[in-house]
């Protein structure tokens, strides 16, 4: 007989196993809530690649545990607000293959998606706490703020409006009933605040962390809802948190400072039972591991740090993206997974479903990860090189047609197969292989200067007569005729081999060559040794 628990979906059942065949249903043991996650920017720009990092690990805990990967857009910020920046986080999930089960493009039954859609839900929050004495109207001009933090500063105390200098100004809990009354009677401008214990410890369990415990002295009582009735991130984000039954929240360690105030919010408005476990990440950093990754680091440095190629709509300043720099979405998310993250073995590559099945949040690091662009070089050409053929064919087709290079998918195929090798990145395969689809204008100097003298150019049209002659144009057949006739003319075959090459591709380098040879197919080959020596001196 045997007993074990089974998992069903969001149920866990117990069962009892008489025989092999015999296995009896107990009862329900507990029920999981649904893992729901969010990722939850805010359209202030392009998403920074540690941003897509945040996205990842939200997208690979939900498919982990059979969960939600929702997008919600935080845009109560209107004057942050940058157009263009709301499409470009969502091209960007979806190249890199982030499905998203909700969202504002996919709709969902926890709508709308968007902050700026949800205005009329958050305010009954707000009046919540002031009812329930943990908030409060405060008036203060901004003069009144500046001046109170002067005044602070010059005490050498913490400018800080919280339990010791609110009743200092003015607001509901510093001025009569009667005078509140009457301000709010004659529309004053008010906001409203959080009112925060004194001496009280918030304390919570970081998924990523541990325990973290920040006393209330440290805390100033935020904004809650502004002058213009909107609500702050930190309201918005907890009521919309709730409300979509988010049961995991994992986002930057920028957030970690705010994590206390969410906490209190959560039990001041009677959700503590069902606040979302918290996991802060660390950050991405430099190479060097001095600092936050930055934009700067990947001009100076010449990585990208967005996703996709970004226009600022103001300035016309064009920033680098992945996808432009010809990375492969695979190769992108695999290194991001191990940015931060490190599974039980030592194994490197992963596809995204097998990222979803290592995944674990206790395998997240605590500490910052050093972003490395050789590695991420190295994960494109590990992505590229096990591509097929025909895919990568298919892949660089746009950028062979925009260059107007006429070819059969047939023939592509066989040049991405030749020279893949070489490279690290799609869009490098043209560069590589230009000659395969154009006549040469330019010709490698070096080798040039080092090996077309003396009688070179006279045997190499020599050697195109040859070719010309052979009946078939197959690399072995090549290879022979050309081994035979440096014999003939008593010149080694190393010292025509490398002219041979510059004459029909320009380049000094590149795939094995009567390959190469075949490919081109004899009446190139031929003629362009023939003109060889007329185009390189044109050259
Ligand atoms: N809107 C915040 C951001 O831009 C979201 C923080 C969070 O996930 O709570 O990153």
């Amino acid at each position: 007989m045997l007993c074990a628990i089974q998992k069903y979906g969001n149920y866990r059942i117990v069962v009892l196993s008489l025989t092999k065949s015999k296995t009896y249903f107990c009862g329900v043991l507990l029920m999981d809530r649904k893992v729901r996650v969010r990722f939850a920017p805010s359209p202030t720009g392009p998403l920074h690649i540690g941003g897509v990092r945040t996205a990842l690990y939200n997208y690979l805990f939900a498919k982990k545990h059979g969960g939600d990967f929702i997008l919600r857009i935080e845009d109560t910020d209107q004057k942050r607000f940058v157009p263009g920046a709301e499409d470009y986080i969502n091209e960007s999930l979806e190249w890199l293959g982030l499905k998203l089960d909700e969202g504002v493009r996919q709709g969902g039954n926890y709508g709308p998606y968007k902050q700026s859609e949800r205005m009329s839900i958050y305010r009954q929050y707000a009046d919540q706490l002031i009812a329930s004495g943990h908030a409060y109207y405060a008036f203060d001009t901004s003069e009144e703020l500046e001046e109170m933090r002067a005044k602070l500063e010059a005490a050498k105390m913490s400018a800080k409006y919280d339990a010791t200098s609110r009743m200092n100004m003015k607001n509901s809990l510093s001025l009569s009933q009667d005078e509140v009354n009457k301000r709010l009677e004659n529309g004053d401008p008010y906001v409203i605040r959080i009112k925060l214990p004194r001496n009280e410890e918030v304390r919570f369990q970081d998924e990523v962390r541990g325990w973290v415990v920040v006393h209330t002295n440290q805390m100033d009582d935020k904004v809650l809802l502004k002058q213009d009735g909107l609500p702050t991130y930190h309201l918005a984000n907890i009521v919309d948190d709730h409300l979509m039954e988010i049961t995991h929240v994992i986002r930057g360690e920028e957030w970690l400072p705010s994590a206390p105030l969410h906490v209190l919010l959560y039990r001041y408005l009677g959700w503590e039972d069902t606040m979302p476990k918290l996991a802060h990440l660390s950050l991405l950093l430099k190479p060097d591991g001095k600092g936050k990754l930055s934009k700067r680091d990947g001009d100076r440095l010449g990585f990208p740090v967005f996703p996709l190629q970004w226009t600022d709509p103001k300035t016309g300043e064009v920033s680098a993206g992945y996808r432009e720099s010809g990375y492969l979405p695979s190769a992108v998310i695999n290194m991001l997974a191990l940015l931060g993250w490190h599974p039980s073995d030592n194994q490197e590559l992963f596809t995204l479903e097998e990222l979803v099945q290592a995944f674990s949040i206790e395998k997240v690091s605590k500490s910052g990860a050093k972003f490395d662009a050789d590695k991420a070089k190295w994960f494109n050409n590990r992505y590229l090189q096990a591509m097929d053929d025909a895919e990568l064919a298919e892949l660089i087709r746009p950028m062979i047609d925009e260059k107007g290079w006429e070819t059969t998918d047939e023939y592509l195929v066989k040049v991405v197969s030749m020279v893949k090798e070489k490279v690290n990145f799609a869009p490098e395969i043209l560069e590589v292989s230009e000659y395969f689809f154009t006549t040469p204008t330019s010709y490698d100097e070096k080798v040039v200067n080092k090996k077309w003298k003396g009688d070179t150019p006279n045997i190499i049209a020599e050697l195109a007569d040859v070719f010309d002659g052979l009946a078939s144009f197959d690399a072995d057949a090549i290879q022979a005729r050309f081994s035979a006739f440096a014999e003939e003319k008593e010149v080694s075959p190393g010292s025509i081999m490398q002219p041979l090459r510059l004459s029909v591709s320009g380049m000094g380098g590149g795939p094995p060559i009567f390959d190469m040879l075949e490919l081109l197919g004899k009446e190139t080959v031929v003629q362009r040794m023939k003109s060889a020596n007329a185009s390189i001196l044109a050259s």
